[in-house]
């Protein structure tokens, strides 16, 4: 009897210590399927969910609670995914390996993912069910759009680069002859307007082709050791001329720090980023405005930042974040590359351009140059 005893208590331990190794196999795992960051639902063999990962309520943002047990064509098809690859795979065993589809999610955003799905089975090969493992693409499509958007630009750019080139032989030819055609036309000439026009016309021509062909050719920069507020100072006063020739009513306003600031840049290089910046900041107010231009220094002197701020009409998100895209323009006579060129040469510099604008109130551009 007490052997019997005995003998029981030792089959009830190593049975209990068998159970709690399974149970921490089963516990190794789900922790296992929890934190993959692939997407992975089950269903047994009459289409049930029997398993909703973190990753799948995440990208479904379906709740594992509100879909075990369910059937897997109602909880699909009529919330998310008008498929249902995974009951295909069930009915035909047809099995899929990296397709790609779209989801809805249930707060009705469409997720494009990638997905495979396969049955199954035990280890006598009945099958117990099937699986559909699926990932969140949407970073990657993003991305892939992104790389697109920069192929198109650079050939985009290449092909400008080629016709600004060709255009400024005969746009040189145009303007000299125009040039001579003045000087033989009477002072008093009423003809002489329309050259003045063609003139015009031909300068605005060689800006462009200019702008293009700066834009697109690696530029050559020469650093030089100067004080930075000089520049700012005298782009300002360029712009001030500009700007009174022009009779527009806008009061610039300087606020600089009192010493001046050597730091190494091309200024020669560097008068077309705060030429371009103070000419969108003018075309912005129209014809009254303030334009308040600052230059300090911020992280104990580490940096330097000339801020720009105007009162204009300021732009929307979704200009903001198109605004240093080559070619981008609001505007009727625009080029869209005064920004592409100031960002590429701050970049050079090793700054940082950035914008701050309210629709209607005003925009804020900062250059942040390193000391
Ligand atoms: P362009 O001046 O030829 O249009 P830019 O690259 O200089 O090209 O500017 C791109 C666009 O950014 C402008 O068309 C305009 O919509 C917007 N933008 C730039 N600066 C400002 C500003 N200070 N206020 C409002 N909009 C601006
Ligand atoms: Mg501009």
């Amino acid at each position: 009897m007490n052997d019997l005893n005995v003998e029981l208590n030792k089959k009830n331990k190593e049975l209990s210590e068998s159970l709690k190794e399974m149970d921490s196999i089963r516990n190794h795992l789900k922790n296992i399927l929890e934190s993959m960051n692939m997407g992975v639902v089950a269903v047994d063999l009459d289409g049930k969910i029997t398993v909703f990962n973190n990753a799948a309520q995440k990208i479904t943002s379906l709740k594992s609670g509100n879909v075990i047990g369910k059937y897997y064509k109602d909880v699909y098809s009529e919330l998310i995914d008008e498929s249902s690859t995974l009951l295909d795979t069930l009915k035909d065993c047809k099995e899929y390996e990296n397709e790609e589809k779209e989801i809805r999610n249930t707060e009705d955003l469409i997720i494009p993912v990638e997905y495979s799905t396969s049955l199954v089975k035990n280890e006598h090969g009945e099958v117990l069910g099937a699986v559909e493992m699926f990932v969140d693409m949407t970073e990657i499509k993003k991305l892939e759009e992104e790389v697109q958007r920069a192929r198109t630009l650079a050939a985009l750019g290449e092909m400008a680069a080629n016709v600004a080139h060709e255009i400024r032989n005969p746009l040189g030819g145009i303007g000299g002859f125009a040039a001579l055609l003045e000087r033989d036309l009477e002072i008093d000439d009423p003809r002489r307007n329309l050259v003045k026009k063609i003139i015009e016309g031909v300068s605005r021509l060689n800006r462009i082709a200019a702008n293009l062909l700066f834009y697109t050719r690696p530029l050559e920069i020469k650093f030089q050791k100067q004080d930075i507020i000089k520049t700012v100072d005298d782009v300002l006063s360029l712009m001030e001329v500009e700007l009174e020739q022009e009779e527009r009513n806008i009061e610039i306003v300087r606020d600089f720090m009192p010493d001046c600031k050597e730091i190494r840049f091309d200024p020669e290089v560097f008068q077309q980023v705060l030429l371009n910046i103070f000419k969108n900041a003018a075309d912005s107010m129209e014809d009254k405005g303030k334009l308040t231009v600052r230059v300090k220094e911020k992280n104990e002197g580490k940096n330097l930042v000339i801020s720009v701020e105007d009162n204009g009409k300021g732009m929307s998100l979704s200009v903001q974040r198109k605004l240093f895209n080559p070619f981008f323009t609001t505007k009727p006579d625009g080029t869209g590359l005064g920004l592409a060129i100031a960002k590429k040469i701050v970049d050079i510099h090793k700054g940082e351009i950035k914008v701050k604008s309210e629709e209607g109130k005003g925009t804020l551009f900062e250059i942040k140059l390193p000391v």
